[in-house]
């Protein structure tokens, strides 16, 4: 074996196991990984079956609205607006709060630690980056990672909402505070309001913590998953379907 392919074995394995530990920590022993071509019927849209530019004209519409948005100070100091990915046919999707720096330099949410967090939560759910839809609350990045300003939820909050109509899933995960309580419209605490289903438009919402706070508290994990797990049951119930 040549050294490079040695470190490359070893970069590998290292990976597989920091995995294999964070998914310790989100409190689950065994991994069921679906099998390619099979039908697993775990909530995502088959997305095979959909041509990959079939992005909504609608969707496509309110993006580029929202990247000339100048409705709040925010746009000052963006390198990109961070509008959203994944499936815009997904039964699912997560709304966190806002971007941060990588987020902003790379104009996608969830692409720094916290979304290496919340793709091995995807993974855990037996689910990837593609079989879901994932957005911010907040387009653009407050400066310094700062919580947004009142002001700034609300200029910003009616592109979420118009999004939301958009995609129409059949769940929706609000990934902390801002999240949970600006699509509820009330001041619980996401502590409180975390592991119970709520309504939106419609729409059933599993509020939970954001992984940004699971990488400061660690010990949250397990609630999270247990809420994860509550989302997967609902979705492979078939009581849902998503909403047309
Ligand atoms: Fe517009 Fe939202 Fe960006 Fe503020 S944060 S400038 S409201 S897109």
């Amino acid at each position: 074996m040549t050294s490079k392919l040695y470190h490359e074995c070893y970069t590998h394995v290292c990976q597989a196991r920091r995995l294999l530990q964070d998914l310790h920590e989100l409190g689950f022993d065994t991994v069921v990984s679906p099998v390619v071509g099979e039908n697993t019927d775990n909530g995502a849209a088959d997305t095979a079956a959909l041509p990959s530019t079939a992005v909504p004209e609608s969707l496509l519409e309110l993006q580029n609205e929202v990247e000339q948005c100048h409705a709040c100070t925010l746009h000052e100091k963006r390198n990109h607006v961070v509008f959203g990915r994944g499936n815009p046919f997904a039964k699912l999707v997560f709304v966190g709060e806002a971007p941060g720096y990588e987020e902003d330099q790379q104009g996608q949410p969830f692409v720094g630690e916290a979304g290496r967090l919340l793709d091995q939560i995807l993974f855990a759910m037996g689910l990837s980056a593609e079989d879901v839809y994932i957005c911010n609350l907040i387009k653009c990045r407050p400066p310094a990672n700062r919580d947004p300003h009142a002001a700034e939820v609300e200029a910003c909050a009616p592109y979420l909402e118009r999004q939301l109509a958009v995609l129409k899933p059949a769940v929706i995960v609000a990934l902390g505070r801002f999240a949970a309580q600006t699509l509820l419209g009330v001041q619980t605490p996401v502590s409180r309001l975390r592991g119970c289903w709520y309504t939106y438009a419609g729409i059933a919402l599993m509020p939970t913590f954001h992984p940004a706070y699971l990488l400061r508290s660690p010990l949250e994990k397990k609630r999270v998953w247990e809420d994860m797990k509550e989302v997967k049951r609902r979705l492979e119930s078939g009581v849902i379907k998503r909403s047309d």
